[in-house]
């Protein structure tokens, strides 16, 4: 049996994986892909040591850590995704989409957290076609266009910041009344001329025929469908943790993220730790993560000299 199952390869997966490579875990890291939600970002300006560097190339140097140090102590089992977890033979088992299944004494859940998809007629059919869930990829290509950002929390006003670089106009949707994200950043996006707010509205329908023409939405206060002409729908409406495979084995918090001890990462129950983005860690940034995921080995590897 081994000693370890890592499961992820974004920051803290990886990080978790050098430490274990160090400490002499018999590890598999099971992981669709290395990089993680950043790898699409065109320029992370805040991992430290590195001023800039794009998610591709942060990507790479993740993969050329591992290479360096896993020699036949860690396994990378790549391309596969876990469907279900369970407690097996005094230890878990983690079985994959295409039914490979691997067992170890203990498991780190680094599983981080997907977009939360824009759920109203259209969104599905026009995704890539004016409806994107990453400015920092897409936004260029709207260029002098008028675009939509639905979400009214720190990642929807940031988004709209950025893409007033580009656009001709950005109007931002928000479902509530008051919006979410800090005053600073609001009064930031108000202040241009270009931005235009829209509070306490519902999308309903996105329109189109080959590509986004526009934006039905409904205005809360007066009852009335609106529609809004433009052509790129950016949609920041929060994320969703990669959790459900783990679901029946450790608990989670209403939104449906992995309940840990900050402390050392540890899951509800023995032998399960879990890092990063599926976590109820309060703050979502790639250094967080990765020190998450030391800070769970750290934890593992007294955990398991003691079995
Ligand atoms: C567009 C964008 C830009 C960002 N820019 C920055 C930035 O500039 N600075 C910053 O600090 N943070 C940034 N972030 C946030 C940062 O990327 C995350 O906080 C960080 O990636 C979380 O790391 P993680 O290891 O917890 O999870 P993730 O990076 O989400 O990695 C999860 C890993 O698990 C794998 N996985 C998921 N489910 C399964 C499964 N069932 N089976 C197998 N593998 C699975 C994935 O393939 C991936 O390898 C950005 C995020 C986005 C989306």
């Amino acid at each position: 049996m081994n000693d370890l199952i890592i499961i992820g390869g974004g920051p803290a997966g990886v990080a978790a994986a050098v430490y274990a490579a160090r400490k002499q875990l018999k590890t598999v890291l099971i992981a669709e892909e290395i990089g993680g939600q950043s790898t699409v970002s065109e320029g992370i300006e805040n991992w430290i040591g590195s001023p800039k560097i794009h998610g591709q190339e942060l990507a790479k140097s993740f993969r050329a850590h591992l290479d360096a140090v896993k020699g036949d102590i860690v396994t990378l089992v790549l391309g596969e995704r876990v469907a279900a977890l369970a407690a097996a033979d005094g230890g878990f088992s983690a079985t994959t989409k295409t039914g490979k299944e691997f067992s170890a004494k203990a498991v780190l859940i680094a599983t981080g957290a997907g977009r939360r998809k824009l759920a109203i007629p259209g969104a599905d059919k026009f995704e890539n076609k004016g409806v994107t869930y990453c400015a920092s990829c897409d936004g260029p290509l709207f260029g002098g266009m008028d675009v939509a950002v639905v979400g009214g929390g720190n990642a929807g006003f940031e988004t709209a910041l950025q893409l007033l670089a580009y656009a001709k106009s950005v109007t931002l949707l928000h479902r509530h009344k008051d919006f979410k994200a800090d005053a600073v950043t609001i009064e930031k996006a108000r202040a241009h001329p270009n931005m235009h707010i829209l509070a306490h509205v519902e999308p309903t329908e996105v329109t189109g025929e080959q590509f986004v023409t526009g934006l039905k939405y409904l205005d809360k206060d007066s009852g009335e469908t609106k529609e809004l002409a433009v052509s790129g729908i950016f949609v920041e409406a929060g994320v969703i943790p990669n959790t459900d495979f783990a679901a029946g084995l450790v608990a989670l918090d209403p939104i449906q993220r992995i309940t840990v001890d900050p402390h050392n990462q540890r899951a509800s129950i023995d032998g399960v730790w879990a890092a990063g983005d599926c976590t109820d860690e309060l703050y979502h940034q790639n250094n967080i993560a990765a020190g998450d995921g030391v800070k769970a080995l750290e934890d593992i590897y007294l955990w398991i000299k003691k079995q």
